[in-house]
């Protein structure tokens, strides 16, 4: 990239731009080599602008969110990483409608809606993710899924027009929404929650959060759940009978206690982890006769070739 459009970028974008930042240091895996341009917008016209900039100068575009279900290549992502995290943030309510940036966590968003009296999203405490990044990946739940609560969404393109899609357009199913397959960027939401009591809701969260307690290996970096749950059946228990716990590749694991997790002892890179993802489904295809499918997104140049994919 020439010096002077790097410059030009710096001059247009409030937030931080950074060259050959390390995603290792963005991402929950703690796994992934550097992004060519990391961009930390602060603001739509922010990120307008990186748009802009980065159609003039024929970059493609990745946004990432609080990087908790990312597996990002070791080569590390070319062109322009737009981050949507805590430098997006803002909450506003109207009635039972809540108005949240993309950057905002979940949590600060179960804890705004608590002091004005309203609930019904404590499901999903404990999920690390920012709003934007959770609803692209409708997170949830075994029962419970966020798109639920979603009336709709303001997005802007990589041509930098801004609109608005409602709930249905997002197309939302288990942990899919639309938004994984557009080049679109999600900047605020509006959820619809219901009244609820104070003391109801921390009670939620109490129970929320001792479901997690003891059953995710939270002293090592990850990326949540690898596959997803086929249709009748947990991921995790199809690993755990066909005896994956504890498989390993390099410093990739997978967890000996909850088998769809894969932890970082340390070290591990993303082929490691691709090359132990391979591992675990060829064992269970063999056994079961399934192909369980990612849950968690590859993000730069991988060789998907190694995956067993669904015909
Ligand atoms: C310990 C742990 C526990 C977890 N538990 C759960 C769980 O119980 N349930 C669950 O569903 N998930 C769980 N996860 C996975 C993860 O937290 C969720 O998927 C989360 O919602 C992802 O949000 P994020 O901001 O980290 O998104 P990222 O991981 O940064 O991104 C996810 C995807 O969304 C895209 N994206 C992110 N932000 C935007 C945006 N603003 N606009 C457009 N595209 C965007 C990215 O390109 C990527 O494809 C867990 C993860 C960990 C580490």
């Amino acid at each position: 990239m020439r010096k002077k459009s790097i410059e030009q970028l710096k001059e247009i974008v409030k937030g931080e731009v950074l060259l050959n930042e390390p995603l290792s240091k963005h991402t929950s895996f703690r796994i992934g080599g550097p992004a060519e341009i990391f961009c930390r917008p602060v603001d739509a016209e922010d990120i307008k602008n990186i748009l802009n900039w980065a159609k003039r100068n024929r970059q493609p575009v990745t946004p990432i969110g609080n990087g908790t279900n990312l597996l990002v290549s070791d080569d590390g992502i070319s062109g322009v990483v737009i981050q949507l995290s805590n430098n997006i943030s803002g909450i506003e309510f109207d009635s039972n409608s809540v108005f949240v940036k993309s950057g905002n966590t979940i949590k600060d968003l179960i804890n705004a809606a608590m002091k004005r009296g309203l609930g019904g999203i404590e499901f999903a405490w404990g999920i690390p993710g920012a709003i934007g990044g959770s609803i692209v990946m409708n997170a949830g739940t075994n029962s419970h899924f966020l798109s639920k609560f979603v009336k709709y969404v303001q997005v802007i393109d990589f041509n930098g027009k801004e609109y608005k899609l409602l709930h249905d357009d997002l197309k939302f199913d288990y942990r899919y929404s639309i938004l994984q397959d557009e080049p679109l960027i999600l900047t605020e939401a509006v959820l619809s929650l219901e009244k609820a009591d104070e003391e109801e809701i921390k009670k939620a969260i109490s129970d929320a959060s001792n479901k997690r307690k003891g059953k995710q290996p939270l002293e090592y970096p990850c990326a949540g759940s690898i596959f997803k749950n086929p249709p009748t059946t947990y991921a995790g228990k199809i690993l755990e009978e066909a005896k994956c716990k504890g498989m390993r590749v390099g410093d990739a694991m997978i967890s000996e206690l909850h088998a769809n997790f894969i932890v970082n002892l340390g070290h591990a890179t993303a082929i490691d982890v691709l090359t132990l993802i391979r591992k675990a489904q060829e064992t269970v295809y063999k056994q079961k006769d399934l192909i369980l499918e990612l849950e968690v997104r590859l993000l730069g140049d991988f060789n998907t070739n190694l995956l067993l994919k669904k015909k």
